[in-house]
């Protein structure tokens, strides 16, 4: 099945979680009787009670016979190592805005990232059902904003939606028709995000997201780089400067499929995955076939966030 790989980036409160949960349910990727308001990248209660949400979760859809891996990031600066891994993961990324607000820390600091990455960001100016939404006003701020972070031309060329995610419409008009859906906006995701690359060779690949699960131990979220993995195949991990940091078996791949999590039997190239089995390895490691001796491309390890999961 063809993929494409793309986060989600936003100020907290601009709408992500809500337009996920449309997401889910107008690709028919959760069952009628599944409640999506089990909010599938909501942080969990024990983050809640906690006050901090750090972690970032995954889910997928399919829309015209595409897979699109959706990521969610942490917009908090603290923890920018963990948003840059994220980002490099991916190929693309929707920036929403809320229509009222603009811009805002949160939005200045994620797209920072996202245009530091490579990315793209489709824009996608959010609650435009708010009854002070200003749309076009926000489009020119957040245009201002990406030309004050640098952004490229093609950056700077970014396709707009309009729409609100609670009402789960989305297109290219802010006077249009809100009867829609979300259509648009599955399509310009098919038609603006790149296929993940792939490289050839053994399978590797860099721990994006580290994970404690009391069931699986240490869990290890990632994009293929190269080859695939089975379960039960023999990995070793290499540190950033390329140590052999330990050599073992993966017990599980787990695969993002709407709101759940599944076991799966392989997974290639492109896609992102959690890997169960190894007990040393960590972000921004290389998990790879035994006969790989080269990590691949640093990425940033700060902050060493652990993650519950349960
Ligand atoms: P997140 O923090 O980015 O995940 O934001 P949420 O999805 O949790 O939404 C934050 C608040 O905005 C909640 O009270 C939502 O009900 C509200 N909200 C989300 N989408 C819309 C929208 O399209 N229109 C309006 N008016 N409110 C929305």
């Amino acid at each position: 099945m063809k993929l494409r790989n793309i986060a989600i980036i936003a100020h907290v409160d601009h709408g992500k979680t809500t337009l996920v949960d449309a997401l889910l349910k107008q690709s028919g990727s959760v069952r009628d009787n599944q409640r999506v308001d089990e909010r599938a990248m909501d942080s969990n209660d024990l983050e809640r009670e906690r006050g901090i949400t750090i972690l970032a979760k995954a889910t997928s859809v399919v829309w015209k016979d595409v897979r699109i891996n959706i990521v969610d990031t942490p917009g908090h600066a603290d923890f920018g190592g963990e948003v840059e891994r994220i980002l490099n993961m991916v190929d693309g990324a929707v920036l929403l805005v809320d229509s009222a607000e603009g811009p805002m820390p949160q939005t200045k600091f994620v797209v920072g990232k996202a245009l530091k990455v490579g990315l793209r960001p489709i824009v996608a100016v959010n609650k435009i059902d708010r009854p002070d939404a200003r749309p076009d006003e926000v489009v020119n701020e957040v245009f201002d904003l990406f030309a004050a972070l640098d952004a490229t031309d093609e950056q700077l060329d970014f396709p707009i939606l309009y729409g609100s995610g609670r009402d789960g419409w989305m297109n290219f008009d802010p006077a249009g028709p809100k009867e829609e859906g979300l259509a648009p906006l599955f399509d310009l995701v098919l038609r603006h995000v790149p296929e993940p690359k792939v490289e050839d060779g053994p399978f590797r690949m860099i721990g994006t997201i580290l994970e404690a699960n009391p069931f699986l131990g240490r869990i290890i979220t990632g994009r293929i780089a190269s080859g695939s993995v089975k379960p039960n195949q023999a990995v070793k991990v290499l540190s950033r400067d390329g140590a052999l940091l330990e050599q073992g078996r993966i017990s599980k791949i787990l695969a993002f499929r709407g709101l759940e999590r599944q076991p799966i039997e392989e997974a290639h190239a492109g896609d992102i995955v959690a890997i169960a089995g190894l007990s040393k390895g960590t972000v921004a490691d290389t998990f790879c076939d035994p006969a790989v001796n080269e990590p691949l491309p640093a990425q940033p390890i700060d902050p060493p966030t652990v993650t519950m999961s349960f």
